[in-house]
């Protein structure tokens, strides 16, 4: 196997879990320095201590990625830890069923989107801080399926409303918008776009027989996706390999969207 991300170094957000943790693996197995942030230390510590051979290559820091001093301050911890900063994986995120059952719809619309969308603006706005001046970089966002379509109305549905969906809309733009803008300077911003995936965040939707199979009827593959399919794009999109992709929104989704 060839170490494509031999000699990079990646922050990776909502590496405590799901698809962020499986990228956090993925990319100490192609070579990478790794630092790993979530909001979740214990989830952390657990990545520490189930890479015991990672050594000095994984490093990692609780970040709230909602928040600008968090954001700032990991970024700069790559930096004194490596000296540089070469990747970053956008991949925390949460959907309305993470809040408290009894938060109202606009409370659950600002949550969703504090964490999705703008978490996803401060970490890369912090991250092009570093980039910019070395002139080259990749981020790589986890977008979804339902940044590209509407939610299925084959699931059940709280009441009609679901913030989700708006803020990985938001994602895909701005993967497009900064893709093009940071184009001339060597930077190279791409999203994944993930159908169903086997992770935390899907385990009460999964949970429910008759919605599983309805999920998994949905993917022409006819079943859902493993992070580690995720990771595997993801750790492309950001390698040197992709050099020519930039701007794009690649779905990772059993054929979801081609339908
Ligand atoms: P996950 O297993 O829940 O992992 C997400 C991680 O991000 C969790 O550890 C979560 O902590 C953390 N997090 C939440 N809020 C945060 C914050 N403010 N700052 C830092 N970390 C925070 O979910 P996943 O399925 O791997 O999802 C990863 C990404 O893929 C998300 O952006 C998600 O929307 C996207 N995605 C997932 C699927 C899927 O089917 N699983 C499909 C398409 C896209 P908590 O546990 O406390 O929330």
């Amino acid at each position: 196997m060839t170490m494509k991300l031999q000699g990079k170094v990646a922050l990776i957000s909502g590496a405590a879990s799901g698809i962020g943790r499986a990228c956090a693996q993925r990319f100490l197995a192609d070579g990478a320095r790794v630092l790993a942030c979530d909001i979740h230390q214990a989830g952390l510590e657990q990545l520490l201590a189930e890479n015991p051979a990672a050594g000095e290559r994984l490093h990692t820091a609780v970040c709230d990625v909602t928040l600008r001093a968090d954001a700032e301050a990991t970024v700069a911890q790559v930096v004194s830890h490596c000296g540089r900063l070469d990747c970053l994986v956008n991949s925390a995120g949460i959907t309305p069923r993470t809040l408290p059952p009894d938060a109202d719809f606009e409370e659950r619309w600002d949550a969703v989107m504090a964490v999705n969308a703008k978490g996803v603006f401060l970490m890369s706005h912090a991250a092009l801080a570093v980039m910019r001046p070395a002139g080259r970089g990749a981020i790589v966002n986890i977008a979804s399926i339902l940044g590209i379509v509407g939610y299925p109305t084959s699931l059940p549905f709280s009441d009609g409303f679901t913030p989700y969906p708006h803020s990985k809309g938001a994602v895909a733009q701005m993967t497009r918008d900064m893709g093009v803008r940071f184009a001339r300077e060597g930077i190279r911003i791409n999203s994944v776009a993930p159908g169903f995936i086997y992770t935390p965040l899907t385990a009460n939707v999964t949970g429910a027989p008759h919605v599983h199979a309805e999920i998994q009827r949905l993917h022409p593959m006819g079943r859902m996706g493993q992070p580690e399919e995720v990771a595997a794009v993801v750790a492309f999109l950001a390698s040197d390999d992709a050099s020519f992709v930039t701007g794009a929104v690649w779905s990772v989704d059993g054929g979801y969207t081609a339908q």
